[in-house]
């Protein structure tokens, strides 16, 4: 199974691949071309999901240019114990649609409910051709940190 890391990485050049055959789209046109509905007809390898005609949010005007999330904050060995619980990621803007899943012995941030990166406004906020600028916080950490 792959880590974080590596679908952060891999993702991150599909995003740059695609892009690089969009350079004739204006910044509205990118973010339109990135809704759902076009993904799914003409870029069925981007995302897993899309074979399946399936969403990873239940947002009608789902976009895809911002997966993952700006704020979304990763770190594979963890970022510290709380309540004997390895924190691995957290939402660096504490959204009040975002959640924690809680085990025994880890916390993940869950982001299923949370519609802040999917929405156009916020993508063109963000905007730029490159989405590893975008996610430079997001990051995630080496394990030497
Ligand atoms: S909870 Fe929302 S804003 Fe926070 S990291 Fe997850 S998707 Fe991004």
């Amino acid at each position: 199974m792959k880590t974080y890391s590596q679908w952060f990485q891999e993702h991150g050049e599909k995003h740059k691949a695609l892009m690089a055959k969009l350079t004739h789209l204006t910044p509205d046109e990118v973010i339109r071309y990135f809704r759902f509905d076009n993904m799914v007809k003409h870029e069925p390898d981007f995302c897993e999901l899309y074979k399946e005609n399936k969403k990873c949010h239940d947002i009608k005007e789902l976009n895809c240019y911002l997966c993952a999330c700006p704020n979304f904050r990763f770190k594979e060995s963890g970022f510290h114990v709380r309540e004997g619980r390895v924190l691995y990621s957290t939402c660096s803007i504490a959204s009040k649609e975002g959640g924690q899943f809680l085990s025994e012995n880890a916390i993940h941030q869950d982001c299923s409910g949370c519609s802040v990166p999917h929405q156009e406004s916020y993508i063109k906020r963000c905007f730029s051709r490159d989405w590893f600028e975008i996610m430079q916080d997001v990051v995630p950490y080496d394990e030497e940190d």
